[in-house]
């Protein structure tokens, strides 16, 4: 799996669409200070489903929408598409190439798409989960995060490991099982209530 291409529009500094390729192998993008290299790590964290705008670099979530220039009017909506090479079959989901996209509106109205099909926020994160790319995965670290990873404590810094690791996904869906099994039990309780009073 790699990540083959990203389009983004009225996402931070990006008021027009933009499509980058990306082709296997090392990319680097280069440019000025305050050109907009970090905001390209920014919609990749966006997409996969970062709910901090601090994270974000803003104060609120509306400021990963194009806020206008001296030459541009603000835009009402923030679109960003990665697209992954998925020929390897590496995700579990049977298409060759998956899309991933996230929208934001002035309004507050947000959309998540898998494949351009409406999806939740939570899909997006199974699917990416374990692969390595996932939200809090180690394969974006951000300016400071090195020095953070290293002075962080040792609980936290075993979050990374078990990333890399692969069982985030089964913790994940362990909690969940779990807080089914308590409504359940919850449920059960209410059902011997009411057994209780009929009696
Ligand atoms: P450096 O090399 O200094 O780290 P950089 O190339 O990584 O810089 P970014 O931090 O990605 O640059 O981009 C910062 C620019 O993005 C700033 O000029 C900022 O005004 C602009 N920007 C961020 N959010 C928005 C927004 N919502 N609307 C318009 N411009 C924005």
């Amino acid at each position: 799996m790699f990540l083959k291409r990203m389009e983004m529009k009225g996402f931070k500094s990006f008021a027009d669409p933009l499509h980058i390729e990306i082709e296997p192998g090392i990319t680097v993008v280069v440019g000025p200070n305050g050109s907009g290299k970090s905001n390209i790590a920014d919609g990749i964290r966006w997409v996969l489903g970062e709910q901090s705008a601090k994270s974000l670099r803003g104060s609120k979530m509306a400021d990963v929408i194009f806020a206008g220039s001296d030459e541009r009017r603000r835009v009402n909506m923030a679109e960003v598409t990665l697209v992954l090479d998925n020929e390897s079959g590496f995700l579990p989901l049977s298409y060759t190439e998956i899309s991933l996209t996230r929208r934001l509106y002035r309004s507050g109205e947000s959309e998540y798409l898998l494949n351009r099909q409406p999806c939740r926020r939570k899909d997006i994160i199974d699917v990416m989960m374990d692969s390595g790319l996932g939200r809090e995965a180690y394969s974006i670290i951000g300016q400071g995060q090195v020095e953070q990873v290293l002075s962080s404590k040792p609980e936290d810094r075993r979050v990374i490991f078990e990333e890399a690791a692969g069982v985030v996904k089964y913790q994940s869906r362990k909690r969940e099982s779990e807080r089914k099994l308590a409504d359940t039990n919850d449920n059960l309780a209410r059902v011997q209530d009411i057994l209780h009073e009929l009696e």
